[in-house]
C-alpha cells in the first residue's frame, strides 16, 4: 500500500539557512593543486590545457585575491562560465569586527550560518600578525583558556582556514593587483595558529591549508613567517617539520608533571619528558629554527624563580625561545596575572641561562582578543533531520568530529 507522504518538520533554522547558504556549487578555495588539477579535468577542462589553467586560475585567486571568475581577464569567456557552473570564490561572512584601542582588530567570522570563528589581526611597528584558528572550540580543556571552555564543535576545512587569510585580507585591503608585494609593504606579514582549537587535532585540513598559504604562486608566506602552536601532541610534531616546516610552538606552561597535568590536560597523554623528547628530534631544528616554548604566567601558580630555574634545565640542548604570556583573564576564571615584578623576575632567571625570553604584550584585551580570551558562541546542535532540504553537507553543523 501506498504510503502517505509525509513531511518532515523542518528546524527553523535549517530554513533560515538554507535563504542564506543554499548553492549547489562548492568553494574553489582550500584544494591543493593536485586536488584543484584533478576537478579541472572532471569539469571538462582539455587535459593538454589543465596545467595551464590550474596556474591562471590559481594566482587570479590566492595572488590577485578576485571574488568571481567574471574578473578572470586572461581566461576566455566560455570557460570562465565552465568555471562558474560548478564553483564559488565566496568569503566568509564577517558577522562582528571589534576594533581595539591598539588597532587590535577581532572579526567573529560566520562558516556555515551556525558556526562561528574568530580571528584576530595584530598591528605591530614592522610587521602585522593574524592569528587564525582550526577549530570551533577545542577539545583540550586547558584550565586557564577560555577556548577551552567552549566544546568542540568541528573541525574546520582547508577552505575555512585558507578563508579566513582571504576574507581578512580583503577586508584590510591587502592585496595587490599587479605584482607580489614585497613582505614588508604586506599588511599581513605573519601567520599564527594561536586562535581557537588544536591545530594538530586537526593535522590534514592545516597541512593543506598552510600549503596553499605559503604556495610561491599565491599568498606566498615564506614558512618562517608561519607558526603552529600545539600544547603538545607529540605523534604529530615530528611530522610538521617534516610535511609543513613551518616554525613551532609549544604550549609548555608549567614544569612539573602534576601542575601542568592542572594546566594542560594532554599532558596525562603525553608527559614533559615525552614531549621534550619529540621536540629535541624534531627536524631541522637550528639556532635559525628555533622551538617557542610559550609560557603563560599564572600568580602562585607556575611564576616561581624555582619554576624558571626548573624550565632551562629541562629545555637545556633545544635551540629555543620561551614566551612569557602574562595571563589574560576572562568571566569566570579563577587564575590571576603574576605581577610585573615577578614577570621580570623570571624573564631575568631564563635570560641569564641564555634564553631570549620576551614577554607578549597583552595585544586587544578592551575587547578580548588577547591569547586565550577567544570563544564564540556556536554549540554543539542536535543531529539534523537525516535529509534536510538543499543545504549541503559541508554547511550542517557536524556533531560528529
Ligand atoms: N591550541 C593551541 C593553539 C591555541 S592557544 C595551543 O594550545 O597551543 C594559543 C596560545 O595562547 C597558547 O600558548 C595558549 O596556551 C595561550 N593561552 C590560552 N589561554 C590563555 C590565557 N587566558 N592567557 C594567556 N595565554 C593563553
Ligand atoms: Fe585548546 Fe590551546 Fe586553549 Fe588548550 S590552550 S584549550 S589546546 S585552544
Amino acid at each position: 500500500m501506498k504510503q502517505p507522504k509525509v513531511n518532515i518538520p523542518l528546524l527553523p533554522e535549517v530554513l533560515a539557512r538554507k535563504e542564506l547558504y543554499s548553492s549547489a556549487k562548492p568553494t574553489i578555495i582550500g584544494l591543493t593543486r593536485e586536488e584543484l588539477h584533478e576537478k579541472l579535468l572532471k569539469i571538462g577542462t582539455e587535459p593538454k590545457d589543465v596545467k595551464m589553467r590550474l596556474n591562471q586560475v590559481w594566482r587570479w585567486i590566492y595572488q590577485k585575491g578576485i571574488t568571481n571568475f567574471e574578473s578572470m581577464h586572461n581566461i576566455s569567456k566560455p570557460y570562465r562560465s565552465l568555471l562558474n557552473d560548478h564553483f564559488h570564490i565566496r568569503r566568509l561572512k564577517i558577522s562582528e569586527k571589534l576594533i581595539s584601542s591598539d588597532g587590535t582588530k577581532k572579526y567573529l567570522l560566520s562558516l556555515d550560518g551556525c558556526n562561528e570563528i574568530e580571528a584576530v589581526y595584530i598591528p605591530e611597528k614592522n610587521r602585522g600578525t593574524l592569528c587564525i584558528s582550526s577549530q570551533v572550540g577545542c577539545t583540550l580543556n586547558c584550565s586557564f583558556c577560555h577556548t577551552g571552555t567552549q566544546k568542540l564543535v568541528r573541525n574546520l576545512s582547508a577552505a575555512e582556514i585558507v578563508g579566513q587569510v582571504l576574507t581578512i585580507k580583503d577586508d584590510l585591503n591587502d592585496w595587490n593587483p599587479n605584482a607580489k608585494p614585497k613582505l614588508d609593504k604586506r599588511i599581513i606579514s605573519n601567520i599564527v595558529l594561536m586562535g581557537m582549537g588544536e591545530p594538530l587535532y586537526n593535522y590534514d585540513s592545516v597541512k593543506d591549508a598552510l600549503h596553499i598559504i605559503m604556495d610561491n604562486e599565491g599568498i606566498a608566506l615564506s614558512k618562517k613567517r608561519i607558526t603552529l602552536s600545539t600544547s603538545g601532541v607529540v605523534p604529530q610534531i615530528e611530522k610538521v617539520g617534516n610535511e609543513i616546516g613551518c616554525l613551532l610552538a609549544i604550549s609548555f606552561h608549567a614544569t612539573t608533571d602534576s601542575i601542568r597535568d592542572k594546566l594542560v590536560p594532554i599532558n596525562k597523554k603525553w608527559n614533559i619528558q615525552t614531549l621534550l623528547t619529540s621536540l629535541r628530534n624534531y627536524p631541522k631544528l637550528s639556532n635559525s629554527h628555533r622551538i617557542t616554548f610559550e609560557y603563560v604566567m599564572l600568580k602562585n601558580i607556575n611564576d616561581s624563580d624555582e619554576d624558571a630555574r626548573r624550565l632551562v634545565q629541562l629545555i637545556s640542548g633545544i635551540p629555543a625561545k620561551i614566551n612569557l604570556i602574562p595571563f589574560n583573564p576572562w568571566p569566570e576564571t579563577l587564575y590571576q596575572r603574576s605581577t610585573r615584578k615577578r614577570i621580570d623576575a623570571f624573564a631575568t632567571i631564563v635570560n641569564r641561562a641564555g634564553y631570549a625570553s620576551p614577554v607578549r604584550l597583552p595585544r586587544g584585551e578592551d575587547i578580548m582578543a588577547a591569547c586565550g580570551q577567544l570563544k564564540s558562541a556556536s554549540t554543539k546542535e542536535k543531529r539534523l533531520p537525516k535529509k534536510p532540504v538543499e543545504v549541503q553537507e559541508s554547511q550542517i553543523c557536524r556533531t560528529n568530529i
